[in-house]
């Protein structure tokens, strides 16, 4: 694990390669609250966490002002555990857990940010919507259903190789869908990118980056938080 030394050269570094206008998600997952701490001293707000039970761990620990991001896979019978906190769940990839999140938030009198998950790689590994799944649902949200959850955009993963081309054509899909989507109501936030292909997402449109290890180091999956 890394120290606060070299997570503020990392955040540091990392913010300056980032235009302002656009969001630094900080994936702490398997970090531990200090790390997270730390990060927050520096002034980082956003943090990103794929597992219910480690955010859970987490964020009573944490300041108040923390804006929390579910970007793993979320199972329904989860989200009455995080409704009453999350900022951001950016891996809706089913109508169910859509409906879901808009129950719980109903009940917590929340309004809960969402992005909808996009399936952009070819790797049938990876959650997501395909395009005209996500049209449906977007099309249901502007037509009044989910009044508890605000969709405020779109999220996608791309295959994880060395071909930049691959990655930049997956990436670019997603835009040409961000803006396609953005003709019925305007999107804000089109999340892609990690730390291996955060400057090509940039390129590409994305103006909020997920990026873990090139800020807190390599994970250690065996390690408790
Ligand atoms: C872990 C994770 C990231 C961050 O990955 P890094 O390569 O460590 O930056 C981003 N997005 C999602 C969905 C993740 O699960």
């Amino acid at each position: 694990m890394q120290n606060s030394t070299e997570l503020e050269s990392n955040f540091k570094r990392i913010r300056s390669l980032i235009p302002e206008n656009v969001q630094l998600v900080a994936v702490s997952k398997t970090h531990p609250a200090e790390m997270i701490q730390s990060a927050y001293d520096l002034g980082q707000r956003v943090f990103g966490e794929n597992k219910v039970q480690e955010l859970l761990a987490k964020q009573p620990v944490l300041p108040r002002d923390i804006a929390w991001h579910l970007i793993g896979h979320l199972q329904t019978n989860k989200v009455k555990y995080i409704a009453g906190f999350i900022d951001t769940v950016q891996s809706v990839d089913s109508a169910k857990i859509l409906h879901e999140i808009n129950k719980q938030a109903e009940k917590h009198n929340r309004t809960i940010k969402v992005l909808l998950q996009i399936k952009i790689a070819a790797e049938d590994t990876k959650f997501g919507l395909h395009k005209d799944e996500a049209e449906i649902l977007f099309q249901q949200y502007l037509a009044g259903d989910f009044p508890h959850v605000q969709i405020t955009g779109l999220m996608g993963m791309a295959t994880f190789t060395e071909d930049r081309e691959t990655v930049k054509k997956e990436f670019s899909t997603l835009k040409n869908i961000f803006d396609e989507f953005s003709m019925h109501r305007q999107l804000q936030t089109l999340s892609m990118g990690m730390s291996d292909d955060f400057q090509l997402a940039i390129e590409c449109g994305a103006n909020s980056v997920r990026i873990g290890s090139a800020l807190f180091g390599k994970r250690n999956y065996g390690t408790s938080f």
